[in-house]
């Protein structure tokens, strides 16, 4: 045992809070009974979103196709670059919202078709595609914005959607003060259909967005040729990020999202005695509860646990785990917004390597005089270590491991008649070249030194 007795001291200095030497816990769980306090847990009432909702931004045009360009007051504006733009500020303000998530078709000069940008789209799994453009026109008078949304025909669903969504953005564009071209859809001018047979839409991106499933609109921002619309919302940085911040307010409210920086930080997750995990995290400021999530080590996806409803909750008890072995926990935190719980990052993850005490361990003699233990297997175990004393002044001692966890039972060939043998056994798991204890328990019929001299004789 000498050396597995040096893995375990090498072991617990590496992981106290989680490792035990065989001598301490034997000493501390005769004379300790640890309390704490169980937090409350409750189902939400609300309906939480577990996968963001998927925004696709599509700065319009790039690399050799320019789009509209113009030059007033000798500045030029060029659509490509002013588009990209946009997109950018507009995919860092809807990042500061809780349960979405943001791609760009394009973050450089760099051309790519329309079809590509929906392909894209289709591929991240869109909720909503934004084709994010300005406009243009031979009379320099025309200004203002307009957002376009599918037609009524094929699937009436994303019609509807797509029309929402594209008059809240226009609500935010008239609000900065430009001047209010309204919402429209425009059909298919040289009869294209849809599988339905009815007109299809005009808009490349609009069309091939309906097709592949989820609403695609253009968001006509401003006209580069009209030199007051250039001086008052795309002469600078700053007059574009209100523009990019937009089009976010407007998808935002069509989603009801709501902002949120706060994410909370696992704190704790702490294997417990009686075989339940205590978690314990930050109060993520202005959150209305909290999710907590589960995976075995060696799974790839989180299981979520349980919700916790209230901002101000920091802990959970997992009392679930039926099986030993290696887990891994985190958080994130919600808010509530239409009724929908959304959620912020992931919290950071912690490891708790779970292993329940055997039950039913019980001592028999047998005729030779030697001791025979037999316990209920500990399922996800790796095996078993087994304690003994000779004497109630003594502390225990390891005397044997047992490198199988359906281990059922153990004959001490050291134990014979006249002597007082007391046993202990816990099971453990080995995680790479560690090894992981539970608590040991006592055995729960304990044969006394009359018995096994009189069972001897
Ligand atoms: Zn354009």
């Amino acid at each position: 045992m000498r050396m597995k007795r040096e893995k375990r001291d090498k072991r617990n200095k590496r992981n106290k809070r989680t490792n035990r030497i065989v001598s301490t816990i034997l000493v501390l769980a005769m004379i300790v009974s640890v309390s704490y306090v169980k937090p409350v847990s409750v189902q939400a009432a609300v309906a939480l979103q577990e996968d963001p909702i998927v925004i696709v931004l599509d700065p319009g045009h790039g690399g050799a196709d320019g789009g509209a360009t113009r030059t007033w007051g000798g500045k030029v504006y060029k659509e490509k670059t002013l588009n990209l733009a946009i997109a950018q500020y507009c995919k860092k303000e809807l990042e500061t919202y809780a349960g979405v998530k943001v791609y760009l078709t394009r973050s450089y000069d760099t051309y790519v078709s329309l079809e590509g940008r929906v392909a894209y789209a289709k591929k991240k799994g869109a909720n909503l595609f934004v084709s994010l453009h300005n406009n243009a026109d031979l009379k320099t008078s025309r200004r203002g914005a307009c957002v376009f949304y599918p037609n009524a025909n094929y699937k009436k669903a994303i019609s509807k959607s797509g029309k929402a969504v594209a008059a809240s953005i226009q609500e935010q564009l008239v609000d900065l003060g430009l001047k209010n071209n309204g919402i429209a859809y425009r059909n298919s001018e040289n009869g294209t259909r849809y599988p339905d047979k009815k007109l299809a839409d005009y808009y490349n991106v609009i069309r091939g967005s309906k097709q592949k499933g989820f609403p695609g609109i253009i968001v006509e921002h401003a006209f580069v040729s009209n030199p007051t619309d250039c001086k008052t919302f795309l002469r600078s940085q700053a007059k574009l990020k209100k523009l990019g911040v937009a089009d976010a307010t407007g998808i935002a409210e069509y989603y009801g999202l709501k902002k949120a920086n706060a994410t909370t930080t696992l704190t704790g997750a702490e294997y417990q005695q009686d075989g339940s995990v205590l978690l314990t995290w930050t109060v993520a400021e202005g959150m209305d509860g909290y999710s907590v999530y589960r995976k075995k080590k060696n799974e790839s996806t989180y299981q979520r646990l349980a919700c916790i409803e209230g901002g101000e909750s920091t802990g959970y008890v997992d009392t679930s785990l039926t099986e030993a072995g290696e887990y891994e926990y985190c958080v994130r935190a919600y808010i509530v917004g239409n009724g929908v719980g959304r959620y912020t990052a992931y919290s950071n993850t912690m490891p708790v390597y779970a292993v329940m005490a055997p039950e039913q361990f019980a001592q028999v003699i047998l005729e030779d005089g030697t001791a025979k233990l037999t316990w209920t297997p500990v399922a996800g175990a790796s095996g078993y270590i087994i304690a003994r004393r000779n004497n109630p002044e003594e502390s225990f001692v390891a005397v044997a491991e047992l490198a199988d966890g359906g281990t059922v039972e153990w004959i001490d060939l050291e134990c014979t008649a006249g002597s007082t043998c007391e046993y202990q056994i816990c099971a453990y798991i080995k995680s790479g070249e560690m090894i992981y204890t539970g608590d040991y328990v006592g055995v729960q019929n304990p044969v006394a030194e009359e018995a096994i001299s009189q069972n001897s004789l």
